[in-house]
This record gives C-alpha cells, structure tokens and sequence, in this order.
C-alpha cells in the first residue's frame, strides 16, 4: 500500500492552483455550447471558437496554474486555424501541458453569470461532460449558475472558474532511471 510520503513530489509544491475568466456575448442564429454540451436556445456565444465560455475559462486555470502561455497567446483569434474551432481542442492542449509539468487535476470548481438559459436542468450533463474531459470524477468538478444581478449583462455569459492540480508521483522506475 502506498503511503502518503510515497506520493510526495521530490521538486516543486505538491499543489498549485489556477484561476480563469471568460465572457462572450450571446447572438442570435447560433447554436450554445457550454461546458462541452450544446444546450437548446435561440441565442448562441460569438467568438472566433465555438464560444464555449466555460471550457475557456477551465482552459485558462489550467494553464495559469502551470505559469503557461494563456488560452489567446496558445490559440489567437487573428488565426483562421481558431475559426468555429471545438474549444476541446484548447482544453487538450492545456491538461497536456499540465501532465509534462507533472501535474494532474485534483478538482475544480465553476462559477456561471448568465440569463439564460437557465442551467439547473442541464448542470449534470455539463458536470459530466467536463469531469471527462479532465479525467476528473464527477463529484470533483463544482457547478454553480447566478443570474447577473444588478449586473446589466443579460446579453453575455461570464465563467470564473478554480482548478487545483496535484503532484504526479513519479514511478519508482522513473527514481531509478534518474539516479543511475
Ligand atoms: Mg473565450
């Protein structure tokens, strides 16, 4: 059985946290797409991706996390390689970033600002979709949905969004590898 000290990281903290933001303005005649799912609405989020305000953000913690270039300096809206992409794309690129710093996701959590639609009756289906994507259980991926209050921003939807990333334990193989 390992033990805790087993897993302890030999350089480096054993955690780090990162933080990401995004905001994209509804518009309407396209499809919605948050957190991996294409939700049903007469409006969608405009940018040069898919728009997936949530996968943005989660992307940007990831890769603030690991002290990496941020989601437009890895994927510029001026390239039209970007154009309608799936913004898993991104997301893949940051958890592999993550791995080679020797990192793996522990958990996150997801704040939504938006309007609408609301997101009670699809949060587990975005829970799910993003806890996969990350590799994560569903239970380690946190979502909650507010209304912008006082805010005069129904017209867009905001993501913050937390990850917590651990320490990989290096194989014993890989010890061995390195002190010979
Ligand atoms: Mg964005």
């Amino acid at each position: 059985m390992p033990t805790t000290n087993d897993r302890r990281p030999t350089t480096g903290p054993s955690t780090r946290i990162g933080y990401g933001f995004d905001s994209h303005e509804f518009q309407p005649g396209i499809p919605l797409k948050i957190g991996g799912i294409a939700l049903a609405h007469d409006k969608g989020l405009g940018g040069h991706s898919d728009g997936d305000v949530l996968l943005h953000a989660i992307t940007d913690a990831l890769l603030g996390a690991v002290a990496a270039p941020d989601i437009g300096a890895l994927f510029p809206p001026s390239d039209p390689k970007w154009k309608g992409a799936d913004s898993v794309v991104f997301l893949r690129e940051a958890l592999k970033r993550v791995r080679d710093a020797g990192y793996g996701v522990a958990n996150m959590d997801a704040s939504l600002i938006l309007a609408a639609p609301k997101i009670g009756p699809h949060a587990v289906a975005i829970r799910t979709r993003v806890s996969q994507l990350l590799g994560v259980q569903a239970d380690c991926v946190g979502l909650k949905a507010k209304t912008p209050e006082g805010l005069s921003l129904d017209n867009a939807a905001v993501a913050h969004v937390v990850v917590l990333l651990e320490k990989l334990a290096t194989s014993k193989k890989t010890r061995k590898k390195k002190r010979s």
